[in-house]
């Protein structure tokens, strides 16, 4: 009979194996072209009848439209989706900061316990960063603000998974959104700061913004495990729509 830990270790590998094939499986799932979206039908195989969505008849039938706009779907469809995919998010990239600014860290990303604030003397890094202003500010709230006190500069960073819906147009928007809480941030904490929207595990697009990316550099099959459990949800929600069999 083989020992403990050789079950386990056999056990680990089947369960990697297994999670690899079912993730690659959901982001291909997740990708227009591969699926049957009234949009794709009409516009890529040319059959005849409408491209509007099915639910709600008011836009476009496609993935992103199913995942993050539909009128039709329950907002607790999108917020449950939301709060996973955010809470592994948290644990990862939080993990990653540690390291690279020596905070205590755990041995594996997915052991670490999301914390609202982690501080040395290198470094304050705040998650789900809510700005107590004195103005009036629209958008205050990013996913996560990082000073780096020895740099003396700031980052505002909002985190997009790999493959996330529209990313690039996204990009735009969302330097926007933040300019006024940047320059509060500046005025109170005297440092300089960057809007850094910031693909996960992606370049960056240059100067500072790419120097935040570069601390998140983690591998692709860690991505794809923090992805999981969106990428459950996902599927599951366009599985039900679009009557794909599970
Ligand atoms: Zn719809």
């Amino acid at each position: 009979m083989a020992d403990k830990t050789d079950i386990k270790r056999t056990y680990k590998w089947i369960k990697n194996d297994y999670m690899k094939k079912k993730t690659e499986a959901l982001k291909t799932a997740a990708q227009d072209q591969a699926l049957a979206t009234r949009r794709r039908k009409v516009r890529m195989e040319k059959q005849s009848g409408t491209s509007l969505c099915r639910m709600c008849n008011e836009r476009d039938e496609t993935t992103f439209h199913i995942l993050s706009e539909c009128s039709k779907i329950a907002q607790s469809e999108y917020k449950k989706r939301r709060r996973r995919r955010h809470g592994k998010l948290a644990q990862l990239v939080q993990w990653n900061l540690c390291k690279r600014y020596g905070l205590q860290h755990e041995r594996n990303w997915y052991d670490h316990t999301a914390e609202k604030v982690l501080e040395n003397e290198k470094v304050k890094i705040i998650w789900d960063f809510s700005a107590q202003t004195d103005h009036v500010i629209q958008a205050r709230r990013p996913d996560i603000v990082v000073k780096d006190k020895e740099m003396n500069h700031t980052w505002i960073i909002d985190i997009t998974m790999p493959g996330d819906a529209r990313t690039e147009e996204k990009e735009r928007e969302k330097i926007e959104k933040y300019q006024d809480l940047a320059r509060e941030i500046s005025r109170l904490w005297m440092t300089s700061t960057t809007v850094a929207p910031v693909i996960f595990g992606a370049p960056g697009a240059g100067g500072r913004r790419e120097e935040f990316s570069k601390m998140l550099e983690a591998d692709e099959k860690e991505v794809d495990r923090a992805r999981f459990p969106a990428l459950l949800g996902s599927a599951r929600i366009l599985r039900k729509v679009l009557d794909i069999p599970g």
